[in-house]
This record gives structure tokens, C-alpha cells and sequence, in this order.
């Protein structure tokens, strides 16, 4: 297969990590991307719940795959898709989207923030449940 070039829009700062399906149990652990399979239908240690069922494994598989699709877009491409809305339109777009609704400091995004640092969850659905701008680097 071809490797398609990763522009890296998305960048991945910190990936994976497990959590228990027992909302009143805290266990985490720290499992990358590529062990997920493995861990499907793994009982958690401290309460026997699920740690990561088939729903969940899926649903970060759909994520990781929308990451690359967006990451092999060219700065190009990427741009004449922004340029389509004004930045209003965006930051509208950004607050309606039910992905960022919940997310912690959405609220606080100014309409120029290109740049977002969003921490995602694929707990039961694929959510943002934190932003935060963070700083191009040049
Ligand atoms: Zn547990």
C-alpha cells in the first residue's frame, strides 16, 4: 500500500489510555492505540467492570481514522476548505458541532484561534472534552 504523506494537522500529543466502563470505579491505565485491541472485553482489576468493549474499540478506530484523512490533506487543501467560511461562521460552526459542545473552555476560544489543543474522549461516544489554545510554532 502506498504511505500517504502525513501533514500532521492533527498532532497527537498524548494517545490511548484506558478507562473503566464503572462510573463509581477510577482505574485508568495507560494503553497506546495499537494494544487497544487486545484489551477488548479486558476486566478491570480493581472492579471486574469492562475496560474496553467492542463499542469503544471502534469508536477509536473511527477517530484515529478521521485523524489521518485529515492529516493527509496538504496546508492547500486544508485552506481552501477554511477559506469556504468566514470566522464567525467557524467559531459558530465549532460551538454548534455536538463533538465540542461539552467541552471544557469552549467557551473561552476567540473567533481567530486557529490553533486548538483538544483532549478527546471515545468513552461511550467521541467527544472533546477539553480545549485550549495553544500557540503556533514558527
Ligand atoms: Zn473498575
Amino acid at each position: 500500500m502506498e504511505e500517504k504523506k502525513n501533514y500532521n494537522n492533527i498532532e497527537i500529543v498524548k494517545e490511548g489510555g484506558l478507562q473503566c466502563d464503572n462510573t463509581t470505579c477510577d482505574y485508568t491505565e495507560d494503553t497506546l492505540f495499537k494494544d487497544y485491541e487486545a484489551c477488548i472485553g479486558k476486566p478491570c482489576p480493581k472492579c471486574g467492570e469492562n475496560l474496553l468493549t467492542e463499542d469503544d474499540y471502534h469508536r477509536a478506530v473511527v477517530l484515529r481514522e478521521t485523524i489521518n484523512f485529515v492529516n493527509s490533506m496538504s496546508p492547500e487543501n486544508l485552506d481552501s476548505i477554511n477559506n469556504l467560511l468566514t470566522e464567525e461562521e467557524r467559531s459558530e460552526l465549532l460551538k454548534n458541532m455536538d463533538f465540542f459542545k461539552d467541552a471544557e473552555g469552549i467557551d473561552d476560544l476567540s473567533e481567530d484561534t486557529k490553533i486548538i489543543k483538544t483532549t478527546v474522549t471515545t468513552h461511550k461516544e467521541v467527544k472533546a472534552i477539553k480545549v485550549e489554545k495553544a500557540d503556533a510554532e514558527d
